[in-house]
Formats: C-alpha cells, structure tokens, sequence
C-alpha cells in the first residue's frame, strides 16, 4: 500500500514556500498524505521535519523537467499505491519589468516554468488522477489572468494561459470523473513579491495583502466542490466580470492605477 498507507494525498508543487507551503501543513493537519515538490531543496527539509517523514515524500523537482516530473510521479505513485487525489500546480516565478526591457531568456524562463511546468505536470499525473475517484487537478493562475498586467506581461499571459487550460480540461477529463480547477490570487503575503509590495499594499480593497494560508483553506473547499474559479478575496471575480464586459474601461483604470501611468501617458515628443 506504500507509506501513504491509504490516506488521501496531495501532489503539491512550490510546496517550499508560501500558499504551496501553507496548502502542505492544512493537508496535513486533515490527515493526508502530502507530496511536496520545489527546487528550494533548504525550504522542503523544513516541511519535511515540520510534517514528520511518515506523512509526506519531498523532493527536488525543477518543473520544467518533464523526465524527472516523471520520476518524481512514479516515486509518489509507489507511495501512494497509485493514487493522487489533488494535484496541485502551484509553483511560479514572477519576473517584472517593461516586456521590451527584460532579456529575452527571462521571459522564456517564465513561461516555462509558469505554463510548461503546468503542463508537464497535469500530462504525466493525469494517469494517477484517472485512477483515483473523485479527484481534482488544481492550479494556481492569478488576478493577473483577469485583464493583462503591465510591469508583468509575460507572467500574466502565462496565467492567463493557465486559467484557459483549466476551463477546457475541466470539460475534457469529465470523461475520466476528473475535475480541474485553479485559484486566481491578489495580492498574497509570500517570497515572491518584490521588496517593498507588503508595505505599499493597500490597506483595503481587492489588493490588500491576504495571507497564503487563505489561499489553503480554498484548496481545501475546492475539493469539496464543482467550481471552477477561485478567486481570493472574492472581489477579484467582479475585476474578471468586468474586464470580460468593459476591457477598454479597466483598461484604463489599471493605467490610473499603476505607479507609471505618467510614463505611459508621457508625450513622446517630449522626450
Ligand atoms: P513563493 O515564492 O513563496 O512560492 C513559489 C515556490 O515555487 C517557491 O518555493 C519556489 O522555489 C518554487 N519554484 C519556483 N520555480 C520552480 C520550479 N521551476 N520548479 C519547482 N518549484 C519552483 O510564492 P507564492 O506566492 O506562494 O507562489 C505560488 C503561486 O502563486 C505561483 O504560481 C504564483 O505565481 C502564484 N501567485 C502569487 C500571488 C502573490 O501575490 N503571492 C498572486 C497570484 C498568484
């Protein structure tokens, strides 16, 4: 039966820090099994200790990596005696800056990570998934995949791609009994907001700073239900509903809202 031992299991990816993090230690805390998965090898000894060895298989996986993705499956298949009741593609990287200012293969590394490890990961468990009753392949896209972000083009393009994957699999793996979900996030408190963000966050309002563990907790009820889009605070889904009725309004008030709108609206001419 393997460690897992007939437990329910998580396949957490980014499970070093932040929501993945969070989303490992509320799993455990409900009794299951966790598979926890980040190239922060120091971050996943910590989870490891905290957890306890016999609840959880932690692991170095670059996401990007299709063949030990692979491997990384196989291992936590043979723990789990061939289950995985959620697999939750959480890791991401978020490179800011204007899209024609950044390196090219910063932009790439983006996309690889933020979409091609995505993909990686929902192809090669599918399988386990299929395998298991009532399971759920969930994703964490973002606010940033309500309209195009400025400043984070290309990671709120590959979020934008991540929460369009979902919806389409969400119909596809019916045919398996496979749901698919994804959670859309403002602003959290975690590692990955540059230096500075928790400060100048707004106090409140659909970008105040929320903690990751809210973001568990909807791992959580997003297994216990049908719906597809989870936004975190719930005002994110009026920002969707009016991106996808208005974009030329919220495009605007996005460039009210950003600290460069004066170089946006700048007159060319004068400079
Ligand atoms: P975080 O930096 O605390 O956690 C991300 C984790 O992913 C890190 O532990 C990192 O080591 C890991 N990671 C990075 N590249 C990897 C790779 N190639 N393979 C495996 N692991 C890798 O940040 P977080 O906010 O908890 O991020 C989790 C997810 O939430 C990301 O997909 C992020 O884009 C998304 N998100 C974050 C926010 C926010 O405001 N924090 C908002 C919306 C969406």
């Amino acid at each position: 039966m393997g460690t897992a031992n007939g437990r329910k299991s998580i396949f957490i990816t980014g499970a070093a820090s932040g929501m993945g993090r969070e989303t490992a230690r509320l799993f455990r805390q409900k009794g299951w099994f966790i598979g926890g998965y980040d190239v922060n090898a120091d971050g996943l000894s910590a989870l490891e200790k905290e957890l306890g060895a016999d609840n959880c298989v932690v692991r170095k996986l670059d996401v990007t990596d299709k063949t030990d993705y692979e491997k990384a499956l196989a291992e936590f298949g043979a723990a789990t005696g061939g289950k995985m009741d959620i697999l939750y593609n959480n890791a991401g990287i978020g490179v800011g800056g204007f899209f024609d200012e950044q390196p090219f293969e910063d932009i790439l590394r983006v996309v690889r990570v933020n979409f091609i490890g995505v993909l990686n990961g929902i192809h090669s468990a599918i399988g386990l998934l299929k395998a298991t009753p009532g399971s759920l392949c969930f994703t964490t896209s973002s606010s940033s995949a309500t309209y195009g972000m400025p400043g984070i083009a290309v990671y709120s393009a590959t979020k934008h791609a991540v929460k369009g994957l979902t919806e389409a699999l969400s119909i596809e793996f019916r045919r398996y009994g496979v749901r698919a979900a994804d959670t859309l996030p403002g602003l959290i408190d975690t590692a990955i907001l540059p230096p500075g963000t928790a400060d100048r966050a707004p106090k409140e309002g659909m970008f105040r700073l929320i903690q990751p563990i809210e973001v568990a907790k909807i791992v959580w009820e997003a297994y216990n239900s049908d719906k597809l889009h989870w936004y975190v605070p719930e005002e994110i889904g009026d920002l969707d509903k009016a991106a996808g009725n208005n974009p030329e309004q919220v495009r605007e008030q996005i460039v009210q809202m950003m600290a460069f709108a004066e170089t946006l609206n700048a007159d060319p001419k004068k400079q």
